[in-house]
Order: structure tokens, then sequence, then C-alpha cells
């Protein structure tokens, strides 16, 4: 019996030390290996876009900016609040999109210095230099007068010491003219709104300029409204509407078709009613003919100007149309009294030449650069820093 009692005893034990063994398995896999200090307990989040793949997520200390909805904010919260977006602040905005210039025009500088800079400029070397200057669009008669120009200075010059680098920044400076008034008139007098007309051909980008331009003034807490008078387009008008919605613009529209001028019309009156800073309006940029685009945009802002003057005409051109888009430019500074210009698409092109070549032929400041298809992507234009961006 005692033999029987201790091999009972044992089976217990050896049964309970398995038991305990199994327990303590799963217990140890759930609680996990031990944390290494400060993985688990901040909220990790990855800035958005610019984060790449591989770097190390940042680690916030205090709640983030962007935390993951399910998670963290309770559906009926979800909906109550307001879907509104922040545009990119001004500082970020223009150290970012210098950037960019100088990625997209630094090769056409590089090109030119590389050449300036040889121990010998003779003839073959000159005929380079005007080559280049002509594939950046910079038009003949600019180019001849740099080429002049930098001839003169590099043959006086050049035995004394001075570098190519300084002679060519000046030189292309004086060609942008950094004497021009670039300031956009968004401000209307005697508490009127500044009204800005958008013009220029389908497709250069108007419409997403004006949504660009109002959230660079809403993020300067200025009150915008919209009009949505490119008719025409269904796309633009929801384009337009959505480009609204996304930083709390009201946008003010009509059904397809409706004459631009009554939605112009109709913004202004919105604009005036509310006493809000700026209207921006954009329009149909059909190039059916000029008697046509004449009467269309003459009538639109005859009509505005019922309400409130016209502060301000931006005519919209795509950077990459080279000679059409001039041809462009020239039809509607007959038709509209320009007072600016915006060159959209210059991320995607190094003919950046184009900014002396329409100044010239128009006689009004590039005001704008689109740098990207990025809803902030847009920079006031600065001679200063453009030149810089060409030199690297
Ligand atoms: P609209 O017909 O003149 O109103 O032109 P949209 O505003 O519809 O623009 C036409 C296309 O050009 C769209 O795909 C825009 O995203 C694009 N776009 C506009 N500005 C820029 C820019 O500065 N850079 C780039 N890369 N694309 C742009």
């Amino acid at each position: 019996m005692d033999a029987l009692a201790i091999l009972i005893l044992v089976v217990a034990l050896v049964g309970l030390g398995l038991v305990a063994a199994v327990t303590g398995l799963i217990v140890g896999r759930r609680r996990g290996p031990k944390p290494l200090p400060n993985t688990h307990t901040d909220v990790i989040v990855k800035p958005p876009a610019e984060a790449a793949e591989d770097e190390p997520p940042v680690e916030l200390s205090s709640p983030p900016a962007t935390i993951e909805p399910e998670t963290e904010v309770p559906e009926e919260l979800l909906e109550e609040a307001p879907a509104l977006e922040r545009p990119e602040g001004t500082a970020s905005r223009l150290v970012r999109l210098r950037q960019r210039l100088a990625g997209s025009q630094g090769a056409l500088g590089r090109g030119l210095l590389a050449l300036l800079s040889r121990d010998r400029l003779d003839e073959d070397t000159w005929e380079s230099i005007e080559d280049t200057l002509l594939t950046a669009d910079i038009g003949v008669g600019p180019t001849q007068e740099l080429v002049e120009r930098l001839r003169t200075r590099m043959r006086v010059e050049g035995g004394t010491g001075t570098d190519a680098r300084t002679v060519l920044r000046e030189e292309l400076l004086a060609l942008v003219d950094p004497s021009m008034d670039r300031r956009l008139q968004v401000s209307g007098a005697d508490g009127q709104p500044g009204v800005v007309l958008v013009v220029g051909v389908n497709g250069a980008g108007k419409t997403t300029t004006v949504g660009k331009i109002s959230r660079i003034l809403v993020a300067e807490d200025h009150s915008v409204v919209l009009g949505a008078a490119d008719t025409f387009r269904a796309a633009a008008v929801e384009q337009l509407a959505t480009w609204g919605e996304r930083v709390g613009v009201e946008v003010v529209r009509g059904p397809e078709g409706t004459d631009p001028a009554s939605v112009a019309f109709e913004a202004v009156k919105e604009g005036v009613t509310r006493g809000v800073d700026t209207v921006i309006v954009d329009t149909a940029g059909r190039l059916q003919n000029k008697a046509g685009l004449m009467d269309e945009l003459g009538k639109v802002k005859r009509v505005i100007e019922k309400q409130a003057p016209v502060t301000e005409v931006l005519l919209v051109l795509d950077a990459t149309t080279g000679q059409n888009g001039m041809i462009q430019a020239r039809v509607f500074s007959e038709v509209v009294d320009v007072t600016g210009i915006v060159l959209t698409k210059l991320d995607g092109s190094a003919k950046g030449g184009i900014v002396v070549a329409v100044q010239r032929e128009l006689g009004v400041p590039v005001k704008l650069v689109g740098l990207g298809e990025g809803a902030d992507d847009l920079a006031p234009f600065d001679a200063g820093a453009f030149v810089d961006a060409l030199l690297g």
C-alpha cells in the first residue's frame, strides 16, 4: 500500500509540474518578449509623403497630429468633425519649392557656368552658350543681348579675377528684372473685395492655380470666395468645388452651360455681400478666335465691374509649351489687360528661360510659378531666388 501511495503521489506531482510548465509557456507567449525600452509606449507616426520606406519611424512623446481614425477617434465624432485641410505654411512651402526649382532649372545654369569658366572663350564656346540659352526658351532677342554683355564683361573683367559665376549671376538677374512689382493685388479699395480674374487656354493649369491661390490666401487668414465661371467644362466646375471644399472656401457655380459672365457676377456679388477679402474668378479658356474670346472675357470683366473693380488679371501659361504658349499669351494680352503671369509646370520643364521671354513680350511680370501637381505647389516668383536656383 505504501508503495502504491508513493507511486500515486509521484504521478500527481509530475502531472502538476507538466500543467505548470504548459501554462507558463502560454503566459510567457502572451506577455511576449521583454519590451525594449521606449518602443511601445509612445504613439508612432510617419510624417506623410516625405518619410522614406527605410527611415525609422518618428517617435513623438506628445500626441501626434495624425492619428489613425479607426483606433483613436470614435465614429460619431468623426462625422461631426469638419474635414478641412490646413494648407501648408508659407515658410515650409517656400523652402520646399525653392529646392524643386533648383532641381528642374539647375542644369541650365550649371551648363552655362561650365562653358563660361573655360580657359579660352573661343567662338565655338560662345556659340554653345547661345545655343544653351535658346534651348531654354529665353528667346532670340534676350539671348543676343545677354551673350553680347557677357562677351564684353568677360573680355574686360576676365583677367581681373572676377569669376564667371558673379558675372553670369548679375547678367541673368538684370535680364529677369528684379525691379518689377510682383505683388498680387488681392485686396480692394474702400472695403470692397479684391477681384482676381484668371485667364488662359484650357489645360494650362487655370483651375488648379485658382485652387492653389485660394489655399495660400487661406493660410494667410484671408477670406475668399471662388467663382467657377469656366461653365463650358463641367469637370472644371466640379474640380473647383472640390478645391473650395477642402479648405472651407465658398464656390459660386451655375449649371453646365450657364453664361460665364452671370456666374462671375454672382460670385463677386456674394463676395461683396459677405465682405470677404478676395474673390477669384476662374474663366473658360476656349481659344476659338480672337473676337469670340474678346467678347467673352470683355463681358465677364464688364459685369464684374458693376460690383467691384477687377484688381488683378492673371494669365496662366504652361511653361512646357514654348513658342505656342507665347502665341497664346499674345492673343490674351490683346483682349484683356493682363497684370501678371502665372507660369505653371516649371517642375516638368528645364526651359525656365520662358520667364524672360514672356515678360519681354507682354511687359508684365511673372508673379507666380507652379511647381507641381500638389495642392500647395505654387510659389511667388522671386527674381533673385530664381537666378540662384538656376546657378545651383
Ligand atoms: P485648366 O484647363 O487651365 O483649368 O487646367 P487644369 O487646372 O485643369 O490643369 C491641367 C493639368 O495640369 C492638371 O492635371 C493639373 O494637375 C496640371 N498642373 C497644373 N499646374 C501644374 C504645375 O505647376 N505642375 C504640374 N506638374 N502640373 C500642373
